[in-house]
């Protein structure tokens, strides 16, 4: 099974909103195990849309559209692809109720265009719209599907869990189940170079690597009859990968770094304090979001100035005039500083370079320690971030995420890495 992804929208074409759709329908097929062949984008105008459909529907066994849903005279994807498949609108009264009801609850009159979205292809299976107003659907012929999605992602996504992935289920014979393994630590091209021969030699179970800011993600995917045998098929392989990697990997299927490390801190009753120079403030910025973080975390310090360095924290007059605020030395200090202010079993500290300016030959732009102090010592880790560009962001997010690794690994009682 293939598929096509046309998104419909001049604002798309015209740069006004970005293809997000586009990305969560990719992902999803694939991880349905559809290939998806192509993705298009049209503006809202029947020719140029009449037209790729035909493309799509000569290269691919199924289109999947979104937007031109809804009510207004630029909203022409049923009429042009019901034309398609030879059917006309029929009018679905069940659809009509739900879009009545809507407009009722929002206490909302309803247009006479509204009705035109309870219009749908003869013959197509219908998907419900409980998160607004034009319901989606699907049509058949036997040789070719298209499936039709509202525009908006608050709606289409939904639409497509509780709708459309059940009725994709009935294309793929049996079921797909995939696992994310995390590891920080080591690079992209390290870990495909190092896995290379297991990724290309797999066709069932699959192993595909993914970058993300600063760590990598790797997918381990099995298809098979039941989620059992699946499940019997990835073990090796995650096996394989658990036992080349070791502590590396942060978790299997965990959301986040920030998260690996809130549950080893919070399975073990620990709490973490958190000293912040060149990141402003988003370590705890990332922990605090975690519904439950009060348990592993009271106090935080952004010790943007070195006289806060040194008045609240107790880094010492000399470590800063003599190595500086972006040394290890302080590094250290903030963070034995912060654990004792916090009263906290585990300190963390980050000071460095973000950029753009401001680096020196010794310590360029991306120079960034992380320290962290524990009952056992404080260890600090020199990084060298981004490319000496001006990427403050993502220097800041990859100091950050270094900082969650060590407090994960002071919390388990792993040794840190350099
Ligand atoms: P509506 O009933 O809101 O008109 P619709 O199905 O007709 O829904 P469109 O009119 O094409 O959809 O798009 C409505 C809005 O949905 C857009 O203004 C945009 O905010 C969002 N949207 C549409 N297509 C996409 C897309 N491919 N990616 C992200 N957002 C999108
Ligand atoms: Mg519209």
């Amino acid at each position: 099974m293939n598929a096509e992804i046309l998104c419909v929208g001049t604002e798309i074409l015209l740069g006004d909103i970005v293809n997000t759709n586009a990305q969560y329908l990719s992902e999803q097929l694939s991880l349905l195990g559809i290939n998806v062949f192509h993705e298009t984008v049209v503006g809202d105008n029947p020719e140029r849309l009449s037209e790729c459909l035909d493309i799509a529907l000569a290269r691919c066994d199924m289109v999947i559209t979104t937007g031109g849903l809804g009510p207004t005279y630029d909203d022409l994807t049923k009429e042009t692809i019901a034309r398609k498949f030879g059917k006309k609108l029929v009018l679905d009264a069940d659809s009509l109720a739900r879009i009545e009801r809507f407009f009722d609850r929002l206490g909302r009159e309803m247009t006479e265009n509204n009705r035109k979205q309870a219009y749908l292809p003869e013959g197509a299976e219908i998907f419900a719209n409980d998160w607004g107003t034009a319901p989606a659907c699907a049509i058949s012929n036997g040789e070719k599907t298209a499936i039709m999605l509202p525009g908006p992602p608050r709606e289409m996504k939904p639409i497509f869990e509780h709708c459309v992935r059940p009725y994709l289920m009935r294309f793929t014979d049996g079921v797909i189940v995939s696992h994310s393994i995390r590891i920080y630590g080591e690079g992209e091209s390290a870990v495909e170079t190092r896995l290379r021969d297991m990724m290309t030699g797999m066709k069932n179970p699959t192993v595909a690597p993914y970058a993300k800011t600063g760590e990598v993600l790797l997918r381990v995917t099995a298809k098979a009859r039941d989620r059992e045998q699946a499940e019997q098929m990835l073990e090796a392989p995650m096996r394989e990968i658990l036992s080349i990697y070791g502590d590396k990997i942060y978790g299997v299927d965990v959301e986040s770094m920030q998260q690996a490390a809130f549950e080893a801190l919070r399975e073990r009753g620990l709490k973490v304090a958190s000293a912040e120079s060149c990141t402003g403030g988003k370590f705890g910025q990332l922990l605090t979001a975690i519904p439950g973080a009060s348990e592993v975390y009271d106090c935080g310090v952004i010790s943007y100035a070195n006289s806060i360095k040194h008045r609240l924290l107790g880094v010492s007059e000399q470590t800063l005039a003599q190595f500086g605020a972006v040394s290890e030395q302080c590094a250290r200090e903030m963070a034995e500083g912060v654990r004792v202010l916090g009263g906290a079993d585990i300190g963390v500290s980050i000071t460095g370079i973000a950029g753009p300016g401001g680096g020196t030959p010794e310590k360029p732009v991306g120079t960034v320690y992380v320290g962290c102090a524990d009952s056992r010592g404080c260890a600090v880790r020199r990084l060298t971030l981004g490319r000496g560009g001006d990427e403050r962001e993502l220097v800041r997010d990859c100091a950050v995420l270094a900082a969650f690794d060590m407090v994960r690994r002071a919390a388990l009682g792993l040794a840190q890495l350099n």
